[in-house]
């Protein structure tokens, strides 16, 4: 028989509890990467006018036109990213159901800012115990995914899962799910959970 006899406290595993994975997308959904941009560029052009972004085509809106992407690159991204908010109610809402769901981030991410995002996420002391930076969200295990570009959540709801909009102005050509906030996204998972005769998708995954 195995001795625990050189075990520490340090060792003790909690208890283990099985709960609903739910992925999480990152800007736009809990990070206000588009606020924090628009920041920035007001401070480093203050004579530019921005148009509100209500698309994904940032060079629509900004004076500089397709040079914002190259705006985003080092030099400016470490601030960009470093100095982006959360959404309001974002983090508050996260920690108030971390409890009840498996909170999972997926954020694609350029390389050149991978690490300034797992910097934030430890700043703002995300309540997850997993973040996956990835183009193919669709690979990860999980019942529902909560984003505000519509390929992602197309690729996923083709996968067979749940895809829940956060409500953006670029997303307003989504057709399926939309919720305003992170909280009213937990709401309504836990509505489909309540009424899992017909969601046999979450059912089967929760068992
Ligand atoms: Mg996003």
């Amino acid at each position: 028989m195995k001795s625990y006899s050189q075990r520490s406290k340090l060792d003790q595993k909690p208890i283990f509890e099985k709960k609903l994975r739910v992925l999480i997308d990152l800007d736009g959904v809990v990070r206000d990467f588009v606020g924090s941009l628009i920041r920035v560029y007001n401070r480093v052009h203050p004579e530019h006018d921005i148009q509100a972004v209500n698309s994904r085509r940032l060079e629509d809106f900004f004076p500089i036109g397709p040079a914002i992407y190259k705006f985003m690159e080092p030099g400016f991204a470490e601030e960009i990213i470093e100095n982006a908010l959360p959404l309001p109610g974002a983090l508050e809402a996260l920690r108030q159901w971390k409890n009840e769901y498996e909170i999972v981030i997926v954020t694609s991410q350029p390389e050149n800012i991978r690490a300034l995002t797992y910097s934030w996420i430890g700043k703002h002391d995300l309540p997850t115990n997993e973040v996956h930076i990835t183009f193919q969200k669709t690979a990860i295990a999980g019942a529902v995914l909560l984003d505000d570009f519509t390929d992602n959540l197309q690729e996923f709801a083709d996968s067979g899962r749940l895809a829940i909009c956060l409500d953006q102005p670029w997303n307003q050509d989504w057709a399926g799910l939309r919720v305003k906030t992170v909280d009213e996204f937990f709401q309504l998972i836990q509505k489909y959970q309540f009424n899992q005769e017909k969601n046999e998708n979450i059912k089967q995954q929760l068992t």
